[in-house]
Formats: C-alpha cells, sequence, structure tokens
C-alpha cells in the first residue's frame, strides 16, 4: 500500500515531461488516472505505458484554456471514477522575450494556459475533492513563480500568480476546514522539452530557448516526479525542484 494506492489523480499536460513522469510514477504507486493534454499522439503513449503498469486510466484531449470544456471535463471524470482525489495542473507552455517583443496575443496565450488553465482546473475539481473527503490540489508553478528575471515577464507574472492563487486556496482551505490539501510546486532546470512544445505562441524564438533550456537543465522529469510525490504525501504548501 502507498499512499496513492486506490486513489483518483487527474493529471493535465501528460503527453510529456513531467506530467508523464507524475503519470507513471502514480500509476507505479496504485493510483487510478484522468490525463489529458493538447498532444493526442503524445498523450496516447503515456495512455499505453500506464495501462502496461496495470493502472486504470482514461485519456482526454482537453486545453486547459477552455474553462468551459474544463469544468465539464471535471465532472464527467468524477462520474466516471464515482471520485477524485488528486489533482495535478501541470499544463504548461513556455515564453522567453523582451516586452517589446511580446505581442498581447502571446501574453494572452500564456496568461491563458499557465494561469486561467490552473484556475480552471482547481475550480472544477474542487466541489469533487471535497466531496472525496480527502481531497490535494498540486498546482505546478515555476521558480519563476518565486523570482523575476528579465525577458520572462509573462512567464514571471503567470507563475507568480499560481503561486499567489494556490497559497491563498490553502489559507481557505484551512480556515473553512475543507478536507482538501494544497501545494505549489516550483520546477526549475527539468529536462524536458516545454521550449519545442510551446508552438501556441507565435512570438516565441523556440530554438534559442531550447538551447538555453539544454544548457541549464540538470534534472529529469522522472527525479521532478518522485519530489513532487513525496511533498504531496507529506501535505507539504511548498515543494522546490532542480533549483539548488
Ligand atoms: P512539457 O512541454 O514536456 O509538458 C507540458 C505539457 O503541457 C505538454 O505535453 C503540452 O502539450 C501540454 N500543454 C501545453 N499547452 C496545453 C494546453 N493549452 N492544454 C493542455 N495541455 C497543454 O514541459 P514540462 O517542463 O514538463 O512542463 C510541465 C509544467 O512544469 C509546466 O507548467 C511548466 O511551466 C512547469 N515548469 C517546468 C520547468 C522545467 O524546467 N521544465 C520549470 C518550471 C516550471
Amino acid at each position: 500500500m502507498t499512499h496513492f494506492t486506490g486513489k483518483v489523480a487527474v493529471v493535465t499536460g501528460a503527453a510529456s515531461g513531467i506530467g508523464r513522469a507524475l503519470a507513471l510514477e502514480l500509476a507505479r504507486r496504485g493510483a487510478r488516472l484522468a490525463i489529458s493534454d493538447v498532444d493526442v499522439a503524445g498523450l496516447a503513449e503515456t495512455e499505453t505505458m500506464v495501462a502496461q503498469l496495470g493502472a486504470q486510466v482514461r485519456a482526454d484531449h482537453l486545453d486547459v484554456s477552455q474553462r468551459e470544456l474544463v469544468l465539464a471535463y471535471a465532472d464527467d471524470v468524477a462520474e466516471h471514477f464515482g471520485v477524485v482525489h488528486l489533482v495535478f495542473n501541470n499544463a504548461g507552455i513556455a515564453f522567453t522575450g523582451s516586452i517589446e517583443q511580446m505581442s498581447f496575443k502571446d501574453i494572452d496565450r500564456v496568461m491563458d494556459v499557465d494561469f486561467w488553465g490552473v484556475v480552471s482546473g482547481t475550480k472544477a475539481f474542487l466541489p469533487h475533492l471535497i466531496a472525496s473527503g480527502d481531497g490535494h490540489v498540486v498546482n505546478i508553478s515555476s521558480i519563476f513563480g518565486l523570482f523575476a528575471v528579465p525577458k520572462q515577464s509573462a512567464y514571471n507574472a503567470a507563475k507568480f500568480a499560481v503561486r499567489g492563487f494556490t497559497e491563498a486556496l490553502r489559507q481557505e482551505m484551512v480556515n473553512d476546514h475543507r478536507p482538501v490539501k494544497v501545494t505549489c510546486v516550483h520546477p526549475g532546470g527539468i529536462k524536458t522539452n516545454i521550449a519545442r512544445n510551446s508552438e501556441q505562441v507565435e512570438g516565441l524564438d523556440h530554438d534559442r530557448l531550447a538551447s538555453s533550456f539544454d544548457k541549464l537543465a540538470r534534472t529529469s522529469p522522472e527525479k521532478a516526479a518522485d519530489v513532487i510525490l513525496a511533498g504531496v504525501e507529506k501535505g507539504k504548501a511548498r515543494v522546490l525542484i532542480g533549483t539548488d
């Protein structure tokens, strides 16, 4: 038995990187999974890998920036499994560029996915997590949700916003005696393809960002998933990874 045995866990952005590693590790630890992504091919690969581990899994195309779809998805998942215990709001895109280079469209896209995606996932699943009597919201911010750097203003804004939203949520759950734990995760330097996967942001220099990521990234997504799940198990408010 592990902390996750029999629990129903939702992972957004599960087609690749940290989301895929989380789904696989949760499956190994006995969880049942609802995984989603906009990348249908990558998601199908994750679904197969999770199923090969013997876990119950459903996989859905879901763009987390589509609020109404996220709300309907949450109800559907809750009906499908009968209960939802854990939600990992992980889907995200990267953006690097000066304020002059950024179009409003780019800024909107980063905020829509990286911030509003987290808000929608939280709001949509919260009633189901409360109903489970043992819920947990895990929101993936970034090291850039803790400090600001040049040419990351949109991403910084989204990830600072995730942190503020998540920390307030945690306080609300405690003050209102709700049976829902809340954790904010701040990764940095995880070896994923996020720079190349962020095609939705038109103004992004994907190759330049990818090469800077390749130089700086030191921690594997599998290691990141281990650290996140250890923090979740302990009910930690904040988990930092790859920034040591
Ligand atoms: P990744 O690109 O490997 O995974 C992100 C996944 O999100 C992809 O599968 C992508 O298709 C999906 N996605 C993108 N837009 C989506 C949308 N609108 N709806 C649904 N799915 C969508 O990158 P990753 O590094 O594993 O990123 C996971 C999370 O970790 C992100 O929130 C990211 O900001 C955060 N993060 C990563 C690092 C790092 O060093 N890699 C650092 C800080 C924070």
